[in-house]
């Protein structure tokens, strides 16, 4: 392939990413940011980023949620049907460090890079939706170039 076309191919798909995401146990809060990104305000779509949640067509995995025991089988089989290049973002205290469920005793088993690789985090309880779509759109150029970098 030649370097423009590589590079054409680099641009569409750093505009048009798909999207999925991952409950593993929240209190939802995060979930409602998530979906605040796609309300008028936000309007996700407007920078190419479409959500859905078939993890063979996804590019991004979004991570939410503290990893509860019935969780860490799941995440991982949802991590390994989504197709290279792919990544994963995880959203909140929760996925990123476990926050006050991570201690001694605990139910639940986070953060979420214990069970699958995680490539960019959003701290915060939960996280504003402009600090989600930043994430993604700040990630998505670097996997896919980085891809085609080892592809060659
Ligand atoms: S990070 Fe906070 S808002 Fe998000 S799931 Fe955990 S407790 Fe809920």
């Amino acid at each position: 392939m030649t370097d423009m076309l590589q590079k054409l191919k680099n641009a569409v798909r750093s505009r048009s990413i798909h999207v999925a995401y991952v409950d593993t146990g929240s209190c939802n809060g995060c979930d409602i940011e998530v979906l605040a990104c796609l309300s008028p305000r936000y309007d996700l779509e407007q920078y190419g980023i479409y959500v859905h949640n078939n993890p063979r067509e996804a590019d991004i995995l979004l991570v939410i949620g503290c990893c509860t025991p019935q969780w860490e089988d799941k995440l991982k089989g949802i991590w390994e049907k989504i197709p290279e290049p792919k990544a994963a973002i995880a959203i909140g205290n929760c996925p990123v460090s476990g926050c006050v469920f991570n201690r001694e005793g605990s139910y639940v088993n986070p953060p979420a890079s214990k069970h699958i690789p995680i490539a960019a985090s959003v701290p915060g309880c939960p996280p504003r939706p402009t600090e989600i779509i930043r994430a993604v759109l700040s990630l998505a150029p670097t996997i896919f170039a980085d891809y085609e970098e080892k592809r060659q």
